[in-house]
C-alpha cells in the first residue's frame, strides 16, 4: 500500500463523548488507515477498539448515495423543494407546532447550529430535540438548577489528579474506554489512589475499583442524599465555602437527613458496613472527583442525582479544583456541541434560555428571525408521542435511528409510519427508520464532513474531511440551509461553508453578553476559513487571547508507530470473563503531564476550570443546594418480578449501523445476551446460553442467558445495540416503557419492569 502523506488528516474519532484525536491517512490506492493523534490532549495517541476499527466502518456499502423520494431516485432540487414546500404548507395549515425536526449527537456542532435555527428562529417553533434527549439531558438540568447553567466543570486532568474517584452508573471501560484507560495509568504511577465503583453490575470496570457498591436499581438519591447527612453528622464539610459560594444548604442538609443509615441500607441494598467505608473514603479525601454517566442520568429521578451528587462536592467546596469536581461524561461525541448551540426543545442557542424574554429578543435581533419560538418544543418522547397524536404532520430526522432507539420502540415505529410526512436524513439506504421515509436525503459521514465536536470536558475539536463526498451526499448544515432557503429565509442561510457557520455561533456566543467579556470569543467570531482549517483542539470557552490556533497549513506530524492498543482477543459470550479488560497501551509515561512538543506544550494556562472562586451563574454568583428527600423507586410486580437495565457493550455503538460493519468488532460479542444472577436463573429454570424471553409490558425480546454473579439478584442487563436487522426480536428499547423524568425529560433506560422465561 502507497501511502499519500499529503492527505493524513487531524481529525476526531465519531464514537464517544471522550473525543479522541484521530489521525486518517489516504492510500493512493484510495485505502484508509488511522491511529490515535499524539497531540490530541483527549487521548495522547490512545484509541479504544472501536476507534481503532474506524477504517473498516467507511466502505460505500448500504450507503445512500442519491436523494429518494417515495424510494425513487430524484435530484437535490426536487427532493429539497418538496421538503421545503411540505413543510410550509402544513406550518400554514396547521402552526408551526406541527411540525418537527429529530436530531442527533452524531451531528457536528454546525449542522446542529442551522438545524436549531431554522426551527427556534424562523419556522418559530422549539420542537427540536435530539437523541442526546435520551443520553445526559438529566445532567443538563442538574447544572442548571444547581450552577444557573449547563457548565461541566470538570476536565480529563482531574482524573489524573484526584486522590478518589467515584464512577457511579459508569461502566467506563467499555463506554468511555480511553478515560479509563487514563485513570488505570495515572493509578498505576499513583497507588495511592482509589475507585469506588458504584453500579448495579460488577462490570469490567471494577477491574481498578477498590470499592464496589452494586447498588439496588436507581438507589443513587438516597446513596448521595445520605452521603450528604454523613458530611453533616461527621464535622466533614467546608463551611466557609457554603457561606461565601452557595445558597441553600440548610433546606438541603434537612431533607437529606430525613432517613438514617440504616433507612439508606434500604433504600440502597447496601450494607450500613459498605456505606460506612464509601462515606468515610468521600469525606476524608479532599481530591474527589465523581464521574456519572448513563446510570445517572437514564432515570425518573436523573436530575436529582445529579443534584444529589453536586450537593455534595459543594458541601465539601470540591469544585473548580484540580483533582476535584462533580464530572457528567457524555455518551455521544457532540452531545456537548448540541447543548452549546441550543439543539434541545428547551434551550435557546448560546446557553440562553427559552423562557427568558431577554434572551429570546437578543436572538431575535442577532438573527434578524421573523418568529423566535416563545416556547419549550415538545421533548424526544413527548415528540413521537405528538406524532403518534396528529399533532406533528410533518418530521425530519436527522443522523439517527429512532425506530429501534427510542424507548417504546414500536410505538414509536408504529407513529412514524402514521405520521404523514417523514424526512430523513442518512448516510445508510436501510435502516429500520430510514425505511419508513417519504424523502431520503444523503448525507455525508464521518471522513467526508468538516465541523467541530464538543467533547465531555468542553473540548471543541475539528472533524475534518479526508474523503471524497461520494455519489450526492452532501454535509447535513448544507441540505438544512437549503432547505430552509426555499422556505423563503434566503439570506440568512446563505453559508458557504462550516467555518462561516461556526464564525456565526461563536458571534453569538458573544453577542451583548457580559458573561463572556473574559473570554476572547471575537477571534473566534472572525475567524477564516484557513484558520477554521487549522484549528487546534481548545477548551470552551477560551480562556485568553492567543489561544492556540495551529500555524496555517499543518501542525508537523510526528512519525511512529500505530499507538493504539490492538483489538483484544476474540471472545463469544461465553469467554467474557472477569479478567478480561481493555489493554493498556504504551503511554502511561506521558499521561499525567503533556506531551513534549506540539502545540499543546505551548499552552502555559492549563484546563479552563469553572466556578475556581464560586462564581457561578446565578442571579447572585452563588451556586445552589437543591433539597432532595432520599427516596425508594419500586416498578417490579408479581407478574413483572425483574428490573431490565439496557446499555452498551465494550465494541459496539448505538444500533450497530457502523460498528456492525466491521468483523473485528463483531467478534468480540457476536450477539444480544441477557445478564442473570445464578439465583434469578436457578428460580426461572434457565441454563447458561439458553435462549431466553425477556417480555415488559410494551415487548419482547429473545435473547442469550449468560448467567454470571456479575449481576445483581433480581436484575437483567440486556445490550442496547442489536436490531432485527442483525439477530431475531432483539430490540430492547421496544422492552423500555417511556417513563421520563419529570424535569428533564430523559427516560428511564435503566429500571424496567421486566419478567423472564426459557424460550
Ligand atoms: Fe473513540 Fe471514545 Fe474510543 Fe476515544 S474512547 S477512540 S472517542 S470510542
Amino acid at each position: 500500500m502507497q501511502i499519500d502523506e499529503a492527505r493524513e488528516v487531524r481529525t476526531t474519532c465519531p464514537y464517544c463523548g471522550v473525543g479522541c484525536g484521530v489521525l486518517a491517512k489516504v492510500a493512493a490506492d484510495g485505502e484508509v488507515t488511522v491511529r490515535g493523534d499524539p497531540d490530541h490532549p483527549a487521548n495522547f495517541g490512545r484509541l479504544c477498539s472501536k476507534g481503532s476499527a474506524l477504517a473498516e466502518t467507511i466502505d460505500l456499502d448500504g450507503r445512500l448515495l442519491h436523494p429518494e423520494i417515495h424510494g425513487r431516485r430524484t435530484s437535490w432540487d426536487e427532493a429539497l423543494d418538496r421538503v421545503a414546500s411540505t413543510f410550509s404548507q402544513t406550518i400554514a395549515e396547521h402552526g408551526p407546532d406541527a411540525v418537527a425536526f429529530y436530531v442527533s449527537g452524531q451531528l457536528l456542532t454546525e449542522d446542529y447550529y442551522v438545524a436549531n435555527k431554522l426551527m427556534k428562529g424562523f419556522i418559530g417553533s422549539a420542537n427540536i430535540d435530539t437523541n442526546s434527549r435520551l443520553c445526559m439531558a438529566s445532567s443538563v438540568a442538574g447544572h442548571r438548577r444547581a450552577f444557573g447553567s449547563d457548565t461541566v466543570p470538570g476536565n480529563y486532568e482531574d482524573l489524573e489528579l484526584a486522590d478518589l474517584i467515584v464512577l457511579v452508573g459508569s461502566n467506563l471501560a467499555w463506554c468511555h474506554p480511553v478515560l479509563y484507560q487514563r485513570i488505570a495509568a495515572a493509578r498505576e504511577k499513583r497507588p495511592e489512589m482509589k475507585v469506588v465503583l458504584v453500579d448495579p453490575r460488577r462490570t469490567m470496570t471494577s477491574d481498578i475499583a477498590d470499592l464496589h457498591l452494586a447498588i439496588a436499581p436507581d438507589g443513587d438519591v438516597a446513596l448521595f442524599t445520605g452521603l450528604l447527612a454523613y458530611l453533616g453528622q461527621h464535622n466533614a464539610l467546608d463551611r466557609a465555602y457554603i457561606t461565601a459560594h452557595t445558597a441553600g444548604f440548610g433546606q438541603a442538609l434537612f431533607a437529606a437527613s430525613a432517613l438514617d443509615l440504616a433507612g439508606i441500607a434500604a433504600a440502597t441494598g447496601l450494607s450500613e458496613d459498605e456505606l460506612g467505608r464509601f462515606y468515610s473514603l468521600f469525606a476524608a479525601t479532599a481530591k474527589t472527583v465523581t464521574v456519572y454517566s448513563q446510570g445517572v442520568n437514564q432515570s425518573s429521578s436523573g436530575t436529582d442525582k445529579v443534584n444529589a451528587i453536586i450537593n455534595c462536592h459543594l458541601a465539601t467546596g470540591r469544585i473548580g479544583k484540580p483533582g476535584t469536581g462533580p464530572f457528567s461524561v457524555t455518551g455521544q461525541p457532540n452531545a456537548m456541541g448540541g447543548r452549546e448551540v441550543g439543539g434541545m426543545a428547551n434551550m435557546l442557542a448560546a446557553h440562553m434560555e427559552i423562557e427568558n424574554p431577554e434572551h429570546r429578543e437578543r436572538v431575535q435581533r442577532f438573527w434578524n428571525a421573523p418568529a423566535v419560538a416563545q416556547k419549550p418544543g415538545l421533548k424526544a418522547v413527548e415528540m413521537f408521542q405528538g406524532v403518534a397524536d396528529g399533532r406533528i404532520r410533518a418530521l425530519w430526522i436527522m443522523a439517527t435511528n429512532p425506530v429501534d432507539s427510542m424507548p417504546d420502540a414500536d410505538a414509536v415505529q408504529a407513529a412514524i409510519k402514521a405520521c404523514p410526512f417523514v424526512v430523513v436524513s442518512d448516510v445508510l439506504a436501510s435502516t429500520d427508520t430510514v425505511r419508513h421515509a417519504h424523502v431520503r436525503l444523503p448525507a455525508a459521514a464521518w471522513g467526508e464532513k468538516d465541523g467541530t465536536v464538543t467533547n465531555s470536558e468542553r473540548r471543541i475539536s475539528r472533524q475534518r474531511a479526508f474523503l471524497d463526498l461520494p455519489g450526492e451526499a452532501r454535509p447535513d448544515w448544507w441540505i438544512v440551509a437549503e432547505v430552509a432557503r426555499r422556505m423563503g429565509f434566503d439570506e440568512a442561510f446563505s453559508h458557504a461553508s462550516a467555518a462561516e457557520i461556526f464564525a456565526e455561533h461563536a458571534a453569538l456566543s458573544g453577542f451583548e453578553n457580559d458573561s463572556a467579556r473574559d473570554f476572547d470569543i471575537g477571534a473566534y467570531a472572525r475567524i477564516d476559513g484557513e484558520d477554521y482549517d487549522a484549528l487546534a483542539p481548545f477548551q470552551w470557552p477560551a480562556p485568553s487571547p492567543g489561544t492556540p490556533l495551529w500555524p496555517a497549513g499543518h501542525l508537523p506530524l510526528k512519525g511512529g508507530d500505530q499507538l493504539s492498543p490492538p483489538l483484544s482477543p476474540t471472545s463469544d459470550i461465553a469467554e467474557m470473563s472477569d479478567a478480561q479488560t481493555l489493554p493498556i497501551s504504551p503511554l502511561e509515561g506521558e499521561m499525567a503531564g503533556r506531551p513534549e512538543g506540539g502545540a499543546w506544550a505551548r499552552r502555559p494556562e492549563g484546563p479552563t476550570r469553572f466556578f475556581a472562586n464560586g462564581n457561578f451563574y446565578t442571579p447572585d454568583r452563588k451556586a445552589r443546594f437543591i433539597a432532595i428527600r432520599p427516596t425508594i423507586e419500586t416498578r417490579t410486580s408479581p407478574d413483572y418480578p425483574l428490573i431490565l437495565n439496557t446499555g452498551r457493550v465494550r465494541d459496539h455503538w448505538h444500533t450497530m449501523t457502523r460498528t456492525g460493519k466491521s468483523p473485528r468488532l463483531s467478534q468480540h460479542i457476536a450477539e444480544p445476551f441477557a445478564e442473570i444472577h445464578p439465583a434469578d436463573a436457578r428460580h426461572f429454570g434457565i441454563g447458561d446460553a439458553d435462549i431466553v424471553r425477556v417480555s415488559t409490558v410494551h415487548g419482547e425480546a429473545l435473547l442469550r442467558a449468560l448467567v454470571t454473579a456479575r449481576q445483581r439478584p433480581g436484575s437483567v442487563f440486556v445490550p442496547m445495540h442489536w436490531t432485527d436487522q442483525f439477530a431475531v426480536r432483539a430490540r430492547v428499547d421496544a422492552l423500555v416503557a417511556p417513563i421520563t423524568d419529570a424535569i428533564s425529560g430523559q427516560p428511564a433506560s435503566k429500571n424496567v419492569a421486566a419478567r423472564l422465561e426459557r424460550f
